[in-house]
């Protein structure tokens, strides 16, 4: 059981799906659990946000596109995923595209 996680309690029992606590009368859901925000911080390190704009820092090859994303690409508006390319954005000639955020800088 976990404690109370307003008196810290530990004599906490589970009742009909829902914790609760005998001390201070304080019931909650196994589920209730709080959201953490995705994390993507961009090559620098600096932690980058829905509708931040970024700059590509290396050529990007782009499976299926004749070129590459060129270094210093500007890239508008981005938003963050989960995953391996965490970020979802538009290239300009390329469309819609996820990059990774270790290959850009936030502007
Ligand atoms: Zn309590």
């Amino acid at each position: 059981m976990p404690n109370c996680p307003m008196c810290q309690s530990e004599y906490t029992y589970e009742d009909r799906g829902l914790f609760v606590c005998p001390e201070c009368g304080h019931e909650w859901s196994e589920n209730e659990v709080v959201e953490v925000g995705l994390v993507v911080k961009d090559s620098n390190g600096n932690q980058l946000q829905d509708g931040d704009s970024v700059s590509v820092i290396k050529d990007l090859k782009v499976k299926g596109a004749s070129g590459a994303i060129k270094q210093g690409t500007k890239v508008k508006n981005i938003r963050l995923v989960e995953g391996d390319h965490n970020i979802d954005c538009k290239v300009d000639g390329f469309g819609p595209m996820k990059l990774k955020s270790e290959f850009v800088k936030k502007l």
